[in-house]
């Protein structure tokens, strides 16, 4: 695969870099240094970025190949959210009062959750941890 590289100032991607090289003289003995500018806007503020597998655009950091943006796009699901949450499941105590009320506690939640929480939070928890949430993505994917 080809390395590809960004620019941190105009967000272009590019293959090639504008490459300067010169000798300077440390004590008398040459030293040789390179150094590598956007072929755009001639910053050296760039580095290497990698193809999100989603969106096919470069990034400067995915997640199991996957770039933030999409990830967030995808916890906006509430299925996704949903599948992501049940792999975390967790062990709560529930006064036996309440469990014997309501035998499905995860659908009296989730229809609660709905009612009271805003829209993002289940966005949040998905992109809480894009490490966790990235690689529940790719094994769904795998499915
Ligand atoms: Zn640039
Ligand atoms: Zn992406």
């Amino acid at each position: 695969m080809e390395l590809m590289f960004k620019c941190h100032d105009c967000g272009k991607t590019f293959e090639d870099p504008r490459i300067e090289k010169w000798v300077d003289r440390i004590d008398g003995d040459p030293v040789q240094y390179t150094e590598m500018f956007c072929p755009f806007c001639d910053s050296e503020d760039i580095d290497e970025a990698f193809e999100c597998s989603e969106c096919g655009e470069y990034h400067f950091d995915l997640f199991n190949g996957i770039c933030a943006g999409c990830l967030k796009e995808l916890a906006y699901d509430e299925q996704t959210a949903w599948e992501y949450g049940q792999e975390y499941s967790e062990k709560v105590e529930v006064n036996g009062l309440l469990a014997y009320l309501f035998p499905d506690i995860n659908e009296a939640l989730l229809k609660l959750a709905k009612e009271r929480l805003n829209n993002n939070d289940h966005v949040n928890y998905c992109t809480d941890d894009l490490d966790a949430f990235s690689d529940f993505i790719k094994r769904r994917e795998k499915k």
